[in-house]
């Protein structure tokens, strides 16, 4: 029997207007704010005010209240068009535990200010320097005093700290000698960093190879309204963990954008490019990396898809989230790679912005979940081999 497959892009539109918009933002912006290490403010203020970074936001608080899949297209978006997410995203996947978890007061008093973007959620303090991936042996510590929490410790890689008024932090409220599973005795809590600025807060931006914002962020008796504990005290943990899938689904979408955007120039320049009489696409070493690039790069879009539409009808999508992010990341790399080859010497000037993009794509290699780590989930959680580590 026929079975109908459906393959209209729901998100059309959305993509057609982010489009739009990115292109009021060349490449020529995006090289200035990277090679000044800046924050690309304009171009952040241009989406909140047309309302893409509230999309997930519920319409009762002021935003779109459009599913992940919908924020997944204007992530993607933003990439195809030779754009960088980075300094604006944290806020789509760190809001999802306010939403989940936050009281009605929470909600309340945050996220129709997120909406409009008169605060910015954008920081999320989870990393440290001696813990890495190994999140729960984290060291800072909030101890409650009274109606606070005094917070002690540091963080590190807090991407866009600088530029944004609240971060989401994760603290160890229990020692974890105390606890009977390590994931037990995590807090999150929301940090007004406007005020605690120079108030036991300090942020150290660090300069990357790429432009993100990144910083260290050290906490000295910083006090924290207990008001601000997200859910219940210690169970933090499982909140940040609940997030991570939509995290991964998110930044995958941003590889699969590189990807595109990689392609989309490789493809164009080998057909410009004309040597030896004829253009140097027509040689099938050019035009096959670009090709498996494409391959790659649909394959790894299909497996997104389907994580999306499972995270949307709230079935488990862990292998989804893990794999796509991984496979994602992977195409954009071979795509980055095919492209760089393909633009030969040009491919390192900085005003073809395929040097750009190539550092960009690298990160998702790494952060938020290194490669090795996904293979260990997917050994595993999908294969039910030995835990490794
Ligand atoms: C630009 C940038 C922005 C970031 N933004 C944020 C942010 O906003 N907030 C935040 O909290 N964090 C952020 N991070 C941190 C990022 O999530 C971490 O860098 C990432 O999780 C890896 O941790 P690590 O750097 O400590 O590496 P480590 O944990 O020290 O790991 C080093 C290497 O060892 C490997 N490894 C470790 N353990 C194992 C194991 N058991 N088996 C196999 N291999 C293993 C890893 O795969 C990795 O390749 C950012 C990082 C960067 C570079």
């Amino acid at each position: 029997m026929d079975q109908h497959i459906s393959t209209a892009d729901p998100h059309a539109e959305i993509r057609e207007e982010v489009g739009k918009l990115c292109a009021r933002f060349p490449g020529e912006y995006w090289r200035q704010v990277d090679r000044d290490r800046a924050y690309p403010t304009a171009f952040v203020t241009a989406l909140t005010e047309a309302g893409y970074l509230g999309a997930l936001i519920p319409e009762e608080f002021g935003g779109a209240g459009l599913p992940l899949s919908a924020a997944a297209a204007i992530l993607e978006e933003i990439h195809r068009s030779g754009g960088n997410a980075g300094a604006c995203h944290a806020q789509m996947y760190i809001m999802g535990t306010i939403l989940k978890h936050g009281s009605p007061d929470q909600k309340k008093r945050y996220l129709p200010k997120i909406a409009t973007g008169e605060l910015r959620l954008q920081a999320f303090g989870v990393t440290e320097p001696t813990s890495g991936t190994d999140t729960t042996a984290l060291r800072t510590f909030a101890k409650k005093e009274g109606d606070k929490y005094i917070v002690n410790g540091q963080k590190i890689w807090t991407s866009r700290a600088e530029h944004s008024d609240l971060m989401l932090l994760l603290a160890r409220t229990t020692p974890r000698g105390e606890v009977a599973k390590k994931t037990d005795g995590l807090s999150t809590f929301i940090v007004d960093m406007k005020s605690a600025l120079g108030r036991g807060l300090t942020i150290r931006p660090i300069r990357t190879m790429m432009n993100h914002n990144s910083t260290e962020v050290f906490f000295d008796n910083m006090e924290v309204p207990a008001e601000n504990l997200v859910g219940i005290e210690g169970k933090g943990f499982r909140y940040i963990l609940d997030g991570m899938n939509a995290e991964r689904l998110l930044i995958s979408s941003e590889s699969i954008g590189d990807a595109k955007w990689f392609i989309k120039k490789a493809v164009d320049y080998s057909k410009e490019r004309v040597l030896f009489g004829r253009p140097i696409g027509q040689n099938q070493g050019v035009q096959f990396p670009i090709a498996k690039a494409y391959a790659q790069m649909r394959a790894a879009e299909a497996l997104l898809r389907l994580g999306l539409a499972k995270f949307e009808a709230g079935q488990p999508c862990g292998e989804e989230a893990n794999m796509g992010k991984m496979l994602c990341a992977d195409a954009a790399w071979a795509a980055g790679e095919a492209a760089i080859q393909t633009f030969g010497g040009f491919g390192f000037a900085e005003e073809y912005d395929v040097e750009r993009k190539y550092r960009e794509a690298r990160l998702y290699q790494v952060a938020p979940i290194s490669t090795n780590l996904i293979l260990s989930y997917v050994g595993e959680h999908v294969l039910g081999m030995p835990r490794s580590y």
